[in-house]
C-alpha cells in the first residue's frame, strides 16, 4: 500500500493503534470495515422542470458506543472511499471525546455552487427520503460538513419528520437557532480548535508575533482566523478553493471576509500578495491550519513544510506517509480527531437539548465545550509525554481502546 490515499491513511493510523493494543484479528476485522454502507440514486426536479439523478452515500462505520454521528458533505468529488474514511474518523473522534456515539458520515456528489436554493432544497429532501430508513435520533444522526449548512439541516429534520410521521428535530444537528439549533454550534468547530491552539500556546510560549496560515476560509477556517486575530495573533495567510493571499504584517480578517462575500474569493482582496494553495502550505510560518479538504500534505510536499505546528481542522489533510515525514522533522501535529471535535461536541449538546426540549445559554455551551476540549487535550498531552508518542498516536490509542472495551459486549 502507498499510505497516501485518505482511506488507506485512516486505516494505517488505526492499524498502528490496533498493534499497540495487541487486538485479536476478529476485533480488527470488525473495525476495519464499516458496519453499514448505503448508496442511493435519487431524482431531483430542477428549476427548468427537468429531472436529474444524483448519487449519495451514508456510511455507518461503528455503533458500539451509540448511534452513528457524522456530517453530510455536498461536493463534486464525494466518493464512497472518502465517506468510508470520514465515517471511521468519526468513530475515533466521538470515542476520544467520550461522547455516546458511534461514527458515521454521508455525502452527495454535487456542486452546490452551481445550483439555486430551491434546487438544493429539492436535492436535500429527496436525499433525506432515500436514506430515511437508515437514519434516526437513536440510530444515525447527521450534521453539516463541507458545503452544507444550518438551513440544509432544517430541511433534513423536516423531511425526516414527515417521512417518520412524528416530529424529530433530534434526527440531525447543526440546525438554525430559530429551529431547534444550539447556541454556539456555528462556531463550535473553530472555537474548539482555538481552545487547542491556546493550550499549545501556553505550553510552547506562543506570543503576539506567532504567525498563522489557514487553508480554507469557510465556516471553520474563517472563525478560527477571527478568534486568533481577536487575541492579537498574526494571521498572515488564508486561502479558498481558488487560491491564497499573504500579508507579512497580518491580514485584516473581517475585511477579507467582506471582500470574499462581495467578490466571491479571497483572491479579489486588495493590498495582499496572491499565491497558490500549494505555495501557502509551504510558507515559513509558526502554525499551519489546514481547514479545507483531505489529502493536502502528502509525500510530495511534506519535506517542504516549514511550519512548526500543524492543527488539523480539516479531516484527513495529512497522509499517513507524510505524517511520518513531519514527525521526523519534529513538526508537532494536532490531529483532526482532537482539533476539530468541537463541532460534534456541540452537536451532542444540541441533541441533548432537543431531547429535553431545552435551550441552553451561550455561556453554558461554551463552558461545557471548554471542559471537554481541555480535559481531552490534557489526557492526550500526558500520554504523549509519558509514552513518547505523537499526539495522533496517543489520540488513536485512547479512541480505539474505548470502542474495543464496548465492542466486547456487542458482538
Ligand atoms: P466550508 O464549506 O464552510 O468551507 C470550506 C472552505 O474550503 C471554503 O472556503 C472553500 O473555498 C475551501 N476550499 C475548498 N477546496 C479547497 C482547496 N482545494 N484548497 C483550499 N481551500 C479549499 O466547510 P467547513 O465546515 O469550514 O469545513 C472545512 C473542513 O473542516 C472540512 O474538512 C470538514 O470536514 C472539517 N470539519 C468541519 C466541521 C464543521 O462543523 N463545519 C466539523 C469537523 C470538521
Amino acid at each position: 500500500m502507498s499510505g497516501e490515499g485518505f482511506l488507506e491513511s485512516t486505516k494505517a493510523f488505526q492499524r498502528e493503534a490496533f498493534d499497540r493494543l495487541d487486538l485479536p484479528e476478529g476485533c480488527r476485522s470488525i473495525l476495519r470495515e464499516p458496519k453499514r454502507v448505503i448508496e442511493v440514486s435519487f431524482p431531483v426536479r430542477m428549476d427548468d422542470n427537468e429531472v436529474r439523478m444524483f448519487k449519495g452515500y451514508r456510511v455507518l462505520h461503528n455503533d458500539s458506543l451509540g448511534p452513528g454521528k457524522g456530517g453530510i458533505r455536498y461536493h463534486p468529488d464525494v466518493s464512497l472511499e472518502e465517506v468510508k474514511a470520514l465515517a471511521a474518523l468519526m468513530t475515533w473522534k466521538n470515542s476520544l471525546m467520550g461522547l455516546p456515539y458511534g461514527g458515521a458520515k454521508g455525502g452527495v456528489v454535487v456542486h452546490p455552487k452551481y445550483m439555486s436554493e430551491s434546487e438544493i432544497e429539492a436535492l436535500t429532501r429527496s436525499f433525506t427520503r432515500a436514506i430515511a430508513p437508515f437514519i434516526g435520533p437513536n440510530t444515525d444522526i447527521p450534521a453539516p460538513d463541507v458545503y452544507t449548512n444550518a438551513k440544509i439541516m432544517a430541511w433534513i429534520a423536516d423531511e425526516y419528520s414527515r417521512t417518520a410521521g412524528s416530529f424529530r428535530p433530534d434526527v440531525v444537528t447543526g440546525k438554525p437557532l430559530n429551529f431547534f439549533g444550539s447556541v454556539g454550534r456555528d462556531i463550535a468547530t473553530a472555537y474548539g480548535a482555538y481552545i487547542i491552539f491556546k493550550q499549545l500556546a501556553k505550553k510552547h510560549g506562543f506570543n503576539k508575533s506567532t504567525t498563522i496560515a489557514i487553508q480554507g476560509f469557510g465556516n471553520a477556517g474563517y472563525n478560527f482566523a477571527k478568534f486568533a486575530q481577536q487575541d492579537g495573533f498574526k494571521v498572515v495567510a488564508v486561502s479558498d478553493s481558488r487560491g491564497a493571499i499573504y500579508k507579512k504584517e497580518g491580514l485584516n480578517i473581517e475585511e477579507i471576509k467582506k471582500c470574499k462575500e462581495e467578490e466571491g474569493s479571497v483572491l479579489e482582496c486588495r493590498g495582499v500578495k496572491a499565491m497558490s494553495n500549494e505555495e501557502m502550505l509551504e510558507l515559513d510560518v509558526d502554525v499551519l491550519v489546514p481547514a479545507a479538504l483531505e489529502g493536502q500534505i502528502t509525500t510530495k510536499n511534506a519535506n517542504n513544510i516549514k511550519a512548526k505546528y500543524i492543527l488539523e481542522i480539516a479531516n484527513g489533510p495529512i497522509s499517513y506517509r507524510a505524517d511520518k515525514i513531519l514527525t521526523e522533522k519534529n513538526i508537532i501535529v494536532l490531529p483532526d480527531i482532537i482539533t476539530n471535535s468541537g463541532g460534534v461536541i456541540v452537536s451532542y449538546f444540541e441533541w441533548l437539548q432537543n431531547r429535553m426540549m431545552e435551550q441552553w445559554s451561550k455561556d453554558k455551551v461554551i463552558k461545557k465545550l471548554e471542559e471537554y476540549m481541555i480535559r481531552v487535550f490534557k489526557e492526550i498531552d500526558k500520554k504523549v509525554e509519558k509514552d513518547n508518542m505523537t499526539y495522533r498516536q496517543a489520540a488513536y490509542y485512547k479512541a480505539v481502546k474505548r470502542v474495543v472495551d464496548a465492542l466486547k459486549y456487542r458482538i
